[in-house]
C-alpha cells in the first residue's frame, strides 16, 4: 500500500521507538500512547502482501498472525507486564471500528487498571 505509515517504519523511512522485531513482526511504542504501556505490534507484510486491517488476515498470510501472537507474551514481559496484572490486545477495523492507519496493527495496552469496556 503507497504512503503506507507503518511499511515506512519497516522500511526505516520513518523513525519508531522499538521494542521488538524479527523476520515476521516489528513492535513499536506508539506515539500518542493511551496508558504507560502502549505498544503497537505489526505484521512485516508490505507491497502485494499488504494487510490493511484483521479483515485481511487469510490462510495466506496466517504465519505472520501466529508470529505476532508468539511475540505478545515476550514483548509485554519485556515491558514489565504479566498475565498477573494483565493487559489488553486491541485491533480497529475500518471506519466503524475507527481504525486510522490501514496497516494491520494490535494496540497492546497496559501499566494501569484499564476501564472495563471500549464500548
Ligand atoms: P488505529 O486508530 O487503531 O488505526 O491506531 C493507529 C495508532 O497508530 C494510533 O494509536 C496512533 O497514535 C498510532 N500512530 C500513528 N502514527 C504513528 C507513528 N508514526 N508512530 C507510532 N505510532 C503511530
Amino acid at each position: 500500500m503507497q504512503n503506507c505509515i507503518f511499511c515506512k517504519i519497516i522500511a526505516g523511512e520513518l523513525p519508531a521507538k522499538k521494542v521488538f522485531e524479527d523476520e515476521f513482526v516489528l513492535a513499536f511504542h506508539d506515539i500518542e500512547p493511551v496508558a504507560p504501556v502502549h505498544v503497537l505490534i505489526i505484521p512485516k507484510t508490505t507491497g502485494e502482501n499488504h494487510i490493511n486491517s484483521a479483515h485481511g488476515i487469510s490462510e495466506s498470510n496466517a504465519e505472520y498472525i501466529a508470529k505476532i501472537f508468539e511475540a505478545v507474551p515476550k514483548i509485554a514481559a519485556s515491558l514489565g507486564l504479566s498475565d498477573d496484572n494483565g493487559y489488553r490486545i486491541v485491533t480497529n477495523i475500518g471506519k466503524d471500528g475507527k481504525q486510522s492507519v490501514f496497516h494491520l496493527h494490535f494496540h497492546l495496552i497496559g501499566g494501569k487498571p484499564l476501564p472495563a469496556r471500549f464500548w
